[in-house]
C-alpha cells in the first residue's frame, strides 16, 4: 500500500465512487469530451447525424442575449453560427424587442446525446426561449439563476390551445428578424404559435415558410441554420417549398395527429427488426481524437 493510501484511504474510495458516473457517461465520449477539437471549423454529416470540429464557445452574455442552462456545457458552435447568434441578438436589441435568452446549441465537439435532442450535432441549431427574464434585461444572471429561471410557454403542448396570458406580441418580430436573415434554413415552433403567427401576418407571410411547425417548442423556439458557405463536409436540408400558411399546418390539428398525441392511435406492426442507426461520418473519427483547442474554461 502506498503512504497515500494510508493516509487517505477514505478520500480514494471517495474519489473512486466519484468517477463511476463519468464512467457511465462514457458510453457517449460526445457527452464526455469537454473542450472543442483543435482543427478548422468543420460541421460534418447532417443534422442528426454528425460532429462538429472547431467549435467556438458563445459568450455568457453580449448585446441583446444571454444564456441560460450553462451548467449543461452546449453553448459551442460552428464559428458561423456564433456569429449570426451575435448578429440577431443584436437586432433584436436594436428593435427595442428585449434580451434573448439562448439554451442549447451543440456540446464542445457536437455528435449525438443519449436523450433529448435529435438534432444540433453539428453546431447550426440553437434553442432560444420564447419568454425573457426581467432580470436578464438588467444585469448578468448568475450561475444558478442561468441554470434554475424557468420558461413560459406560449401554447399547452397537448391540447394545442394558445395561453393567451403568456403570449408575447414581441415574438413575431423577434422570429421575422432570424427568418429574414440569409443564413437561417429553418425554425421550429409548436403548431399553435405558427397558427398565430399566420392568422396575425395575414397575406404578408413570406417570412413564415422557414417557421416549421414541430412536435414541442412551446417553451422556446429552434433556430436552425443552413450549411456555411464552402463547409463540403456538411450535408444541406432541401429548402422549404409550398404556401408558407398552407395546408400542411392543418395536419397539426387533425384527428389522426391528436390519436397519435394521446395514445390511441392503431399501433404500426413492429419491423421484425429493428433498424440500426447510421453510422458517424468516418471524419468525426478525427474530430473525437483531435487535441484539444486552446480555450478559456
Ligand atoms: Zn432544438
Amino acid at each position: 500500500m502506498s503512504p497515500f493510501a494510508r493516509f487517505y484511504p477514505n478520500l480514494i474510495i471517495t474519489t473512486l465512487l466519484a468517477s463511476l458516473p463519468l464512467l457511465a457517461l462514457a458510453k457517449n465520449p460526445w457527452e464526455a469530451v469537454e473542450i472543442p477539437s483543435s482543427q478548422p471549423p468543420t460541421s460534418i454529416g447532417n443534422y442528426t447525424n454528425g460532429c462538429l470540429g472547431g467549435a467556438e464557445q458563445m459568450p455568457l452574455r453580449g448585446e441583446g442575449f444571454q444564456l441560460v442552462r450553462t451548467g449543461r456545457n452546449r453553448h459551442y458552435g460552428n464559428p458561423y453560427l456564433v456569429d449570426f447568434l451575435k448578429d440577431f441578438s443584436r437586432s433584436v436589441a436594436e428593435a427595442s424587442l428585449g434580451r434573448l435568452q439562448i439554451g442549447d446549441m451543440s456540446m464542445a465537439r457536437g455528435g449525438p446525446f443519449t436523450s433529448g435532442h435529435r438534432s444540433h450535432q453539428m453546431g447550426l441549431d440553437a434553442d432560444i426561449w420564447f419568454s425573457q427574464d426581467a432580470r436578464a434585461a438588467k444585469r448578468p444572471l448568475t450561475p444558478w439563476e442561468r441554470d434554475n429561471i424557468s420558461a413560459i410557454p406560449l401554447a399547452d403542448e397537448r391540447q394545442h390551445e394558445l395561453i393567451t396570458e403568456n403570449w408575447d406580441p414581441r415574438v413575431p418580430k423577434i422570429l421575422r428578424l432570424a427568418s429574414e436573415d440569409d443564413r437561417v434554413a429553418r425554425i421550429f415552433v409548436h403548431p399553435t404559435i405558427k397558427r398565430k403567427m399566420c392568422d396575425i401576418a395575414g397575406d404578408d407571410n413570406e417570412w413564415l415558410r422557414k417557421v416549421r411547425p414541430w412536435w414541442g417548442h412551446n417553451y422556446h423556439f429552434h433556430v436552425r441554420l443552413d450549411c456555411p458557405p464552402d463547409d463540403a463536409s456538411c450535408t444541406p436540408q432541401a429548402p422549404v417549398r409550398g404556401n408558407p400558411c398552407g395546408k400542411d399546418l392543418d395536419w397539426w390539428f387533425s384527428n389522426e395527429f391528436y390519436a397519435i398525441l394521446n395514445g390511441t392511435a392503431p399501433k404500426r406492426p413492429k419491423p421484425a427488426k429493428p433498424s440500426e442507426p447510421p453510422p458517424m461520418p468516418a471524419r468525426c473519427e478525427q474530430v473525437m481524437s483531435a487535441p484539444p483547442s486552446l480555450i478559456d474554461k
